[in-house]
């Protein structure tokens, strides 16, 4: 495998940033992670745009131009032979001797990229049984719209909800009311057929998968409501589901001890999981 490392193509066993790299002492970057599907990128655009503003809002300087980091995109995928599978870029705010100030102006942002390939219907397989999710207190900052790698409570409620047998955490926010997945965005189909999912402001990443779900939710003719919902009517919701660019439309099946239905992935996460792609941008690699 290769990676991408400050202007660099190495192999992937010795890529490396600076021990002083702000993102690592830090969490003074932000990432994106961007799903490869049959040869072709999924919602570059949109991820690339939500990268723009994540560094915007923290003030760091865009490491080079959206040409070129298309060009590292396709050169990373194309060096790892991946025709299914994931990118991973992050670009921290560079490498300064420790100080929590700003680095002085004209240190350069750190870009790294990786790509690795996941099985074709790997994600599948999981998505046939569905997955269960259980839910933690909402301990983040109000700012979870920028994408940082600052993700300890992600990490510590995802690996919580694993060892309950879980796949996800859910994150309640003070109102009762639930916010998001540690990586995925959250929602509930009612037993009406309307598909809920929390309004994307401050408290939650707004997800390019969510994006891809809300469109093609009106090109099916479903109602959508973009409100928060409670863990009480998520338990008596009659499907549920989480968005991500790595799992797509992940059916779930269990919240906390609470079974949903039969306790199978529903008819309308199955059709919206079957047809996802075909509301996505897709790029090209050739
Ligand atoms: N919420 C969080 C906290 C995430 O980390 C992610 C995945 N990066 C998402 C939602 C889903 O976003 P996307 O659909 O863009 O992958």
């Amino acid at each position: 495998r290769v990676a991408y490392v400050n202007g660099q193509y190495v192999p992937h066993s010795h890529a490396a940033v600076h021990v002083e790299d702000r993102g690592y002492q830090f969490s003074d970057g932000v990432y994106e992670v961007c799903e490869v599907w049959r040869g072709q990128i999924v919602d570059m655009t949109a991820h690339l745009d939500r990268l723009d503003r994540s560094l915007s809002e923290l003030q760091i300087a865009s490491p080079m131009s959206r040409a070129a980091l298309v060009q590292v995109m396709k050169e990373v995928i194309s060096l790892n032979r991946v025709k299914n599978g994931l990118i991973y870029m992050q670009v921290s705010r560079g490498v300064a001797p420790r100080d929590h100030y700003f680095p002085p102006a004209g240190t350069l942002p750190s870009v790294v990229m990786t790509a690795k390939s996941v099985p074709a219907g790997k994600m599948d397989k999981v998505a046939e049984q569905g997955v269960g999710v259980i839910t933690v207190e909402e301990n983040r900052w109000d700012r979870v719209d920028i994408k940082t790698v600052g993700l300890l409570p992600n990490v510590l409620a995802k690996q919580k909800a694993k060892e309950a047998g879980a796949r996800e955490a859910w994150f309640v926010d003070k109102n009762g009311l639930i916010t998001e997945g540690g990586s995925t965005n959250a929602w509930i189909i009612l037993k009406n057929g309307t598909l809920v999912t929390r309004p994307a402001t401050h408290g939650i990443l707004k997800g390019i998968t969510r994006a891809g779900v809300l469109k093609l939710a009106e090109m099916k003719g479903f109602s959508v409501e973009e409100r928060g919902f409670s863990l009480e009517e998520a338990k008596s919701a009659q499907e549920a589901f989480l968005t991500s660019a790595s799992g797509l439309v992940m059916p779930v099946v269990k919240i906390n001890e609470t079974i949903l239905g039969d306790g199978r992935p529903g008819p309308i996460v199955q059709d919206l999981r079957k047809s996802f792609h075909e509301a996505s941008e897709l790029i090209k690699l050739e």
